[in-house]
């Protein structure tokens, strides 16, 4: 055989090897897709002790630059996925009110209602629901400043890139967003996600998060650490941050997209991970009552894609009365603190950001504590094959006890 021959099986074969990982990989989303069906079909359903109302956070449109997507895609998206409310975020412009202009009001059963993403005087960023026209300005103010004024309209603010925040030490914010689609999709490896693309996008596009999903462990210490120093109740939501503009695209000369692989295009983005707001019964979903229920940290964060967290539930109670997750509640002797979740999980209780027990293969557990401290849970699936075994599936609110 001729040099150049050899050379080229050579190259052949080494091509055929480098796929195998990508092979595997795709094989492996393949068990991970019907180990969750498998585990959506074991729910258990709980009974109606609150309303429950599913959504997405942190929504971009085509409003303040850096996203593409139209009022029409966002309110289809949010409809497919049986969404319930989206809270819009978009960044401001020197032109016109961003806030003011998005998506508000009931759309095809969706509740939408505005916000704004807004960058400070020492680039930290919030989001403040619901925004208004001064969010153009707010570079020019100090962090302190802009939660003030947003706090003086009664606006509800949360951190957002908790990991980039400096500015832990204003006061008054409500919540911290310690989970975040982006930041997490920017510690992708764009070649290995090209061939997982290649192998695996036309059949598991959603699950392709999967290959990248990590537990948001620097964004949950800062979180935790800012609650047990301020001894301030700090809600935790997270935000989906859509844009429908991630992913990677091979386009030819004349722009048309050759190879095109979106991570997150709004329909996408709203399957991954969802905040869930309890509501009081007897009363309904609208701007007022869900603003109220993710400042008072009545939420938690499900990564629904996983299996649906629908039902999750966390309270604490004392000889007199139940809390529930965002609640204070006052220490007598003791603290129950119970969970309830519609799958059988692991069920880790932390306090102060501490691990204190883990449980394990249980849909209900009831911890009793005698300390003082903010109490949350992480729920996990340990039955999905794979990493997703190993990354939490609900990240709950405290229960604060006082
Ligand atoms: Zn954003």
């Amino acid at each position: 055989m001729k040099t150049w021959k050899k050379l080229l099986l050579l190259l052949l074969v080494l091509i055929l090897l480098s796929q195998i990982p990508f092979a595997y990989r795709r094989y492996k989303l393949g068990r991970l897709n019907a180990a969750i069906q498998q585990t959506n079909s074991q729910r258990v359903a709980i009974q109606g002790d609150v309303l429950e109302y599913r959504g997405a956070m942190h929504v971009h449109s085509f409003l303040g630059g850096h996203s593409t997507g139209n009022f029409d895609e966002i309110i289809a998206a949010a409809k497919s996925n049986q969404l319930d409310f989206v809270v819009m975020t978009e960044h401001p412009s020197t032109n016109f009110s961003t806030a003011e202009m998005t998506l508000q009001g009931v759309h095809a059963g969706v509740l939408f209602i505005n916000g704004n993403e807004v960058s400070t005087a020492q680039a930290d960023r919030l989001l403040v629901i619901p925004g208004n026209g001064s969010a153009a300005d707010t570079h020019q103010h100090s962090t302190q400043q802009v939660v003030t004024q947003a706090k003086v309209r009664n606006a509800t603010v949360f951190v957002a890139y908790p990991e980039e925040f400096k500015s832990w030490e204003s006061t008054d914010y409500d919540g911290v967003e310690v989970y975040n689609v982006y930041t997490n999709a920017r510690e992708i490896n764009s070649i290995v996600m090209f061939f997982d693309g290649l192998w695996s996008y036309r059949s598991y596009p959603d699950l392709l998060f999967a290959t990248f999903y990590k537990r948001p462990a620097e964004s949950l210490r800062r979180w935790d650490s800012a609650i047990a120093i301020r001894k301030q109740r700090l809600v935790a939501v997270a935000g989906n941050d859509a844009h429908a503009n991630v992913g990677l695209a091979l386009n030819d000369t004349s722009g048309n997209t050759l190879l095109g692989l979106k991570l997150d295009p709004y329909e996408r983005s709203f399957r991954l991970v969802r905040v869930h707001v309890l509501i009081p019964n007897g009363s309904v979903l609208d701007a007022e009552t869900l603003r109220g229920a993710l400042a008072a940290g009545h939420c938690f964060i499900g990564f629904d894609l996983f299996s649906d967290s629908s039902g999750f539930r966390f309270t604490g109670a004392n000889a007199n009365e139940t809390r529930i997750q965002g609640d204070e509640i006052k220490l007598e002797s003791e603290i129950r603190l119970n969970v309830t979740a519609p799958i059988s999980s692991r069920i880790v209780l932390l306090r102060d950001g501490n691990v204190i027990q883990i449980e394990s293969g249980l849909t209900r557990k009831e911890f009793t504590v005698t300390e003082r401290g903010s109490y949350r849970v992480e729920l996990y699936l340990p039955q999905l094959p794979g990493s997703v075994s190993e990354q939490p599936w609900i990240l709950s609110n405290p229960i604060y006890v006082r």
